[in-house]
């Protein structure tokens, strides 16, 4: 069913992607994200399915159509592929997309394809054994790989995400890349953002590799189709099968067109990236009478942080930063 509501911010932007931390678990400890010793959110303090499907259908009466699940490794909680089959049948929702390390994809993939998953983004930092284990610290990348052929085969939609680190996968860049050549998939940078353990690492401007891209490839052309829900911009490499995106947080800022709000593990709405404020949907969900949440309620609440959505991040001004959170609990 197509929605027929706008959910418009106060800068006239609509609100129609919501992000969803559905646990602060995963099964890798990325070096800029989840570390090793990290610790963990008590399972009560996490959004049970059913406290996410209520703020859904709450979301979805608004004008909220796309959903992004992920995490933490959204594919690490048992049941992933029920709740996404859930989140497909609310009235208004359209599309219900996922972003996961792509270990336990190949697994997971037919229950998701049955469940009506309608894209999948997997992260892949390196194509290098040794290099996956150190910025992960596990050795999965060949699962990871075997996943990533697998969806290829289910024809199911395919972006590989790639953070770039300087000094420790920089040099991968145009062999990331490459994957996209004669396969139907986008790879996508996404510039390391100062969020979390983010704020630890070096990464690498997209200015910067863009110029690369230019120089090996000086008839690259701008790519203006649509490719997904975000702030992305893609280019192609004539005779290439995929496009090339480019997520410039940091280098680029596309806060004019910002259509989304992020739902962190915890049940917090998060209307922007760098910025700490958040409303806690948790009193909503749990303190109503015999526990059931008011629907009323969480309208309000869903519009009142789609209200205080700033009209711009400020990762170009690092002190102004006021998001101390990590990534597994806001979802990336
Ligand atoms: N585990 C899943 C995965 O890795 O795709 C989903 C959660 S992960 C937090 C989502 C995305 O956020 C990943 O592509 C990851 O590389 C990215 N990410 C994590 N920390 C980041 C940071 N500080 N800056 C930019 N991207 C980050
Ligand atoms: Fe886990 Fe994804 Fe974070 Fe890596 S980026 S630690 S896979 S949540």
């Amino acid at each position: 069913m197509k929605g027929t509501k706008d959910m418009l911010d106060r800068y006239g932007r609509s609100i129609e992607y919501m992000r969803i931390s559905i646990t602060d678990r995963c099964n890798l400890r990325c070096i800029y994200c989840m570390p090793e010793g990290v610790d963990l959110v008590s399972m009560k303090d996490i959004l049970t399915y059913e406290e996410i499907c209520e703020i859904c259908s709450a979301a979805a009466a608004l004008g909220i159509r796309k959903l992004k699940i992920t995490g933490g490794e959204p594919l690490a909680r048992l049941g992933c592929a029920d709740l996404i089959r859930s989140l497909k049948a609310i009235p208004g929702i359209e599309q219900v997309t996922m972003t996961t390390n792509g270990v336990l994809l190949g697994k997971c993939l037919s229950s998701l394809l049955d469940a009506g998953l309608d894209a999948v983004n997997v992260s892949l930092d390196t194509l290098n054994r040794e290099r996956f284990s150190a910025i992960t610290g596990r050795d999965e990348l060949l699962s990871v790989l075997d996943s990533v052929e697998r969806v290829l085969d289910s024809k199911l939609r395919l972006k590989i995400n790639v953070v770039l680190q300087r000094g420790i996968n920089d040099g991968e860049w145009y062999e990331l890349a490459s994957l996209a050549r004669d396969r139907q998939m986008d790879v996508r940078f996404i510039e390391l953002m100062p969020i979390g353990f983010g704020q630890k690492r070096e990464g690498v401007a997209n200015t910067e590799l863009k110029e690369r891209f230019r120089a090996l490839h000086p008839d690259l052309q701008e790519d203006s189709s649509v490719h997904g829900n975000g702030p992305a911009v893609y280019l192609r490499i004539p005779g290439w099968t995929g496009s090339i995106g480019f997520i410039s947080a940091m280098h680029g800022k596309f806060c004019g067109s910002c259509n989304r709000i992020r739902l962190t593990s915890q049940g917090r709405l998060k209307p922007c990236l760098c910025y700490g404020e958040t409303a806690n949907l948790m009193p909503i969900l749990r303190g109503g009478p015999g526990g059931k949440p008011s629907e009323a309620m969480l309208r309000q609440a869903i519009e009142q942080a789609v209200y205080a959505k700033p009209e711009q991040h400020c990762f170009e001004e690092p002190d102004m930063i006021t998001e101390t959170g990590r990534m597994i609990s806001i979802g990336g």
